[in-house]
């Protein structure tokens, strides 16, 4: 089944879902592929074992198993697969501050996900 990072982690990337993720299956894209992008991690579905680790530890509140992931992201489910194979690393976590409620808020209206 798998689970998802949605567009809801772009430009944030603080890192908090690798600190948990028992098989390293979340990763920063490396490659030239302009369609891939790398603002934002992504969930190798090969690799996810559906541990659910990453969910609650998300401050964005970015990721979602496949079946809950919101339609207005249902495309990153198909982004997230295009990471299979591809030149990536597993980031390691930069000093970056947690965002507050308003910040996480402001986020979700940006992308149209209330
Ligand atoms: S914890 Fe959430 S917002 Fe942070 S990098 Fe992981 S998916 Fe992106
Ligand atoms: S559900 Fe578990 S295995 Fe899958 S990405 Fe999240 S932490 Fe990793």
């Amino acid at each position: 089944m798998a689970y998802t990072i949605t567009k809801l982690c772009l430009n944030c990337k603080d890192i908090a879902c690798t600190q948990v993720c028992p098989v390293d299956c979340i990763y920063e894209y490396t490659g030239d592929d302009p369609t891939i992008p790398k603002e934002m991690l992504l969930i190798d579905p090969d690799e996810c074992i559906d541990c659910n680790a990453c969910v609650p530890e998300c401050p964005w509140e970015a990721i979602f198993e496949n079946d809950l992931v919101p339609e207005i992201f249902k495309e990153d489910v198909e982004l997230n697969a295009r990471i299979v194979g591809q030149p990536r690393v597993v980031p390691t976590r930069p000093d970056k501050p947690m965002p507050t409620p308003e910040e996480v808020a402001e986020n979700k209206k940006k992308w149209g996900y209330t």
